[in-house]
């Protein structure tokens, strides 16, 4: 079974490889795709804890390009939607607008939070795990999530979106429903020099 890559391993800032067609026909890789639906799927059983939207390969170790994401949650994360799985994806369009949201990430640290800019819209270039290529538009949250798994891919994590101007913070695990409602004013900050040194694993945070 495949576990969550460590934080601090420099593996989570390596670039992903494009899946043949071939290799995803066969049963190694049918079999892995099954294996990491198992694992996005086993952390959505608690809604007042952490729910996982989005698991991209590398998070478990898979230098792959290969995403999945949950289509069709809302923005409090209370109302799941149904995990799919996106195979070479490319963001064929990002809308110029612009918005600000909370993210977190298991590959980065539980209780490390961040408001993200990321495009409203995007649409969806990629390969379903039958090889089809489906093109599709998302936005609001969903496109938020396609942004934040496909940067896996190129080995970039949400705080390195956030930038040295942005705002990171710490969240315990419990205080996680009060977040959700106070997030934009949320006063306990983790400093860009923090995630930097978390991220070069010299950090024993
Ligand atoms: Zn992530």
């Amino acid at each position: 079974m495949y576990t969550f890559v460590l934080p601090e391993s420099s593996r989570l800032q390596e670039v992903s490889a494009e899946v043949s067609l071939e290799e995803l026909q066969s049963q190694p890789l049918q079999e892995m795709i099954d294996q990491m639906f198992a694992i996005a799927r086993g952390e959505r059983g608690d809604t007042e804890k952490r729910v996982m939207v989005g698991l991209a390969a590398p998070q478990v170790g898979i230098q792959k390009r290969i995403i999945f994401v949950d289509t069709g949650v809302d923005i409090d994360r209370k109302n799941l939607g149904h995990l799919e799985v996106f195979i070479n994806p490319i963001l064929l369009k990002k809308s110029s607008a612009v918005v600000l949201g909370r993210e977190g990430c298991f590959s980065v640290d539980p209780c490390l939070c961040g408001i993200v800019p990321r495009s409203e819209i995007v649409v969806v270039q990629a390969l379903d795990r039958n090889g089809k290529s489906h093109t599709r538009e998302f936005s609001g949250m969903t496109a938020r999530i396609f942004q934040h798994e496909i940067d896996h891919l190129e080995g970039i994590r949400f705080p390195d979106r956030v930038g040295p101007d942005g705002v990171l913070h710490w969240v315990k695990e419990d205080e996680y429903p009060e977040y959700r409602k106070n997030w934009q004013q949320w006063k306990v900050l983790c400093s860009w020099s923090d995630w930097c040194a978390m991220k070069s694993g010299k950090s024993s945070v």
